[in-house]
């Protein structure tokens, strides 16, 4: 199938395009690959083809921020809102198993007690979570993400998340300080992985590998493949990141259920940030993540700032886009 008959399928599927499962006519039944897929979607950000065909269906999110005037208001319309987080929206992608994750400047703490917005964090953690996401992808550790939108969106794809945090833990810090008495810093004789509850009602309560089974929250087969993607990913961060002098004491993941024909799979999905690690300065101790936020340790986006200026993915002007703001 050529590009351009693809294109004209991808369209009288795009109606029908808020199912979760893959359906009959998805690329992945037809031998299409996600490379082909994303060379489509790439081109149709130039738009010509819209242009001349008339109308784009309704349920086609607009993806390119410009800077300018334009009114938000009147073409968010255009999108469909999936999910509302602390951190993040989904919107509907622009084929079934895709989603558009927008990253939120709402910095949240304790549980949501502690709130605030902090202009360009958003920006800064869709470049983080890209350079991470894209750095596990190329060594063959699945993730949710497909390819940068723009400053603050990413296309990615559609999972269904399992109910559980994964914390990777090299140092004691947090809540495990404060559970076991263990002070914050000491590092740990081997990565230890906790699971969490995600259910904010409760706190996200730890839970034991019994509950996760006796609850059916996940499989056996998905603990271990859980555990095995925890600690690759432990693996893959910590040594990106002590080539940049920081040492990543602690982190937590998120991980989705993909169907592919028969068989379904787990990647990594949500976000990989400074939200949701530990960094400290390999010399300094010096936190370079949430803690800055929750301790009141200064300001947060210099320290995000900081991190993505080692990685060398410091966007240029963290802070110019402060909603999603769409064009025909
Ligand atoms: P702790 O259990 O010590 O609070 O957190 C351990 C690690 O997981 C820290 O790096 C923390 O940032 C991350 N973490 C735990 N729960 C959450 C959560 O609900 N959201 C985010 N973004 N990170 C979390």
């Amino acid at each position: 199938m050529s590009k351009i008959d693809f294109y004209h399928v991808n369209y009288e599927n795009l109606a029908a395009s808020a199912k979760p499962a893959i359906p009959d006519k998805h690329p992945f039944r037809q031998g299409i690959s996600w490379d082909l897929l994303m060379d489509v979607w790439a081109a149709e950000k130039n738009y010509g083809p819209h242009r001349v065909r008339g109308p784009l269906p309704t349920c086609r999110p607009s993806h390119i921020a410009i800077r300018g005037e334009q009114s938000t208001e009147r073409h968010m319309a255009r999108r469909k809102l999936v999910y509302e987080g602390k951190a993040k929206i989904l919107y509907e992608g622009p084929e079934p198993g895709t989603l558009v994750q927008y990253f939120k400047d709402d910095a949240t703490a304790f549980n949501a007690e502690k709130k605030d917005i902090i202009e360009g964090k958003g920006v800064l953690n869709n470049r983080l979570s890209e350079f991470f996401m894209t750095g596990l992808n190329t060594l063959g550790i699945p993730t949710h993400f497909i390819k940068s939108l723009n400053m603050r969106e990413q296309l990615i794809r559609a999972v269904e998340i399992v109910p559980l945090e994964v914390i990777v833990r090299n140092y004691a810090a947090g809540t495990m300080s404060k559970r076991l008495g263990i002070e914050e810093g000491t590092a740990l004789p081997r990565p230890i992985v906790e699971f969490c509850l995600k259910d904010d009602s409760l706190g996200d309560p730890l839970v034991s590998e019994e509950h996760i089974i006796a609850f059916n929250w996940a499989s056996q087969q998905d603990l271990d493949d859980m555990l095995a993607l925890a600690l690759r990913v432990n693996d893959f961060l910590s040594g990106v990141m002590y080539g940049v002098g920081i040492r990543v004491a602690d982190f937590k993941i998120e991980i989705g259920r993909v169907y592919e024909g028969d068989y379904q799979r787990l990647i990594i999905a949500d976000e990989i940030s400074p939200d949701s690690c530990r960094l400290w300065d390999l010399k300094t101790g010096e936190k370079l993540d949430k803690d800055v936020f929750r301790r009141d340790l200064g300001s947060l986006t210099d320290a995000y700032a900081e991190v993505a200026r080692r990685l060398g993915v410091l966007p240029e002007n963290p802070a110019p886009i402060s909603k999603p703001t769409l064009i025909n």
